[in-house]
């Protein structure tokens, strides 16, 4: 049911109510001759105290009978935001009937028939009343409010960070030329001994190959703390795959590599139960085609990351998300994605540090994929201006990241300054 339906039944109930409420309003009238016979304010009845206490008694034994169960009940119905409409218009139709009893009950008591259509006249306060506390479709909207809203978080400290998580390209290096600051900042977690892994989206190369490169911009890590998308994807499958599970990869020795060290059986054609694909510089259209029997065949379509394009010396070139949209077309599946922004990667890095995700930063240059996929495993995200991103972009972004730096240098200044570590 619409939120407009539902609050048309609510206000056709609460309409309901008030003619009831008329109706019985003029059967009081018309019993009034009865009713001053009945009254027990009348001086055929016995003292005063007597009447008083009766008086009382009927009193709150209207209010307990009518009024707390439908107190409960609204209290209820703010709190609970799903109670179920049916129920809530029969409420409101008690809910806007309701002062008429205490009408009924007036006249009861003083025998005067006026009594009961003042006493109606209050339903039309209790109507308003009511239709600004309970109307489904302003909880509707309420509930849109705080679903939307994201759940409060306390403002992050960077000296509450104990493991980083770096982006590689855009933050430790630009092409060949290692970023100001990246050598002191790697040397610094590495003297105070805060973990670390480098994180990067690229599939084509493995973690011994990017450490050569690193090493020659004066970065020395241990493989072990380089996750490329490959092996990123690789360690991913592997925590739900069956053991020695059938992957044909599409990319490049790398990605074999990553997949057999997780005793994964590499496969190069149909029957098979994954399909890795990652960015092949030597794609073809006899690769791509079993790639689509495969998956056509009942395989998982994997993709390694989504970059559709990435640059070159000669410009824009296609990326892996290129590959990926061409089997997408071929198979009319979407592929499952494991790199940054995807929650697969940021799990596998979270998973190197062993340091809850509240108290790991993300860094990395690129909204989209750094910043967004860091606040989707809920860690602290650091954006570094000078790379793909900038400030206004940052600024605009929906939630910012939760720190913006010029670069390693100026985010370490930071850093060691809320540790107090001069
Ligand atoms: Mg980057």
């Amino acid at each position: 049911m619409t939120d407009h339906h539902a609050t048309q039944r609510y206000r056709r109930a609460g309409a309901a109510g008030i003619v009831v409420g008329a109706l019985l309003m003029a059967l009081t009238v018309v019993a009034l001759p009865w009713l001053k016979s009945l009254a027990l304010l009348s001086p055929a009845a016995t003292g005063g105290s007597v009447l008083a206490a009766r008086l009382f008694l009927v009193a709150l034994g209207a209010f307990v009978v009518i009024e707390m169960p439908l107190l409960l009940v609204v209290l209820i119905r703010m709190a609970w935001r799903n109670f179920p409409p049916r129920q809530l218009n029969a409420i409101h139709f008690l809910y806007t009937l309701s002062p008429t009893f205490y009408g009924i009950i007036g006249a009861l008591l003083t025998g005067v028939a006026w009594w009961a259509p003042l006493m109606w006249a209050l339903g039309l306060v209790r109507i308003l009343s009511s239709h600004f506390a309970i109307d489904p479709s302003r909880l509707a909207q309420k509930r849109r409010e705080s679903t939307q809203r994201p759940a409060p978080r306390a403002a992050p400290d960077l000296a509450t960070i104990r493991a980083f998580v770096l982006d590689m390209d855009g933050v430790l290096y630009r092409g060949n030329h290692v970023r100001d600051g990246a050598v002191d900042f790697v040397r610094y977690l590495a003297q105070r001994e805060i973990p670390f892994v480098f994180l990067t989206n690229n599939a084509t190369r493995s973690s011994a190959m990017y450490g050569e490169k690193l090493a020659a911009l004066g970065i020395e890590v241990p493989p072990s703390r380089i996750i490329g998308a490959a092996q990123a994807s690789a360690e991913a499958l592997a925590r739900s795959a069956v053991k020695g599970a059938r992957v044909l990869p599409i990319g490049t020795d790398a990605l074999r590599q990553a997949l057999a060290a997780q005793h994964f059986t590499l496969v190069d054609g149909p029957p098979a139960d994954y399909v890795v694909v990652g960015l092949d510089p030597e794609l073809s259209y006899e690769k791509l085609k079993r790639a689509a029997l495969a998956i056509r065949g009942g395989a998982q379509f994997i993709g390694t990351n989504p970059d559709k394009t990435f640059p070159a010396e000669e410009g824009l070139v296609p990326g892996n998300g290129s590959a990926l949209a061409y089997l997408e077309a071929a198979t009319d599946q979407p592929p499952r994605i494991m790199g940054k922004p995807s929650l697969p990667m940021m799990q596998v890095a979270l998973s190197h540090l062993d340091v809850p995700a509240s108290e790991v930063a993300m860094v990395g240059d690129r909204i989209e994929t750094d910043i967004v996929g860091g606040q989707a495993a809920e860690m602290v995200t650091v954006l570094l201006l000078g790379g793909v991103s900038s400030r206004t972009a940052a600024e605009q972004a929906s939630p910012p990241p939760d720190f913006i730096f010029d670069d390693l240098g100026d985010l370490l200044r930071h850093y060691r300054a809320a540790r107090h570590d001069p």
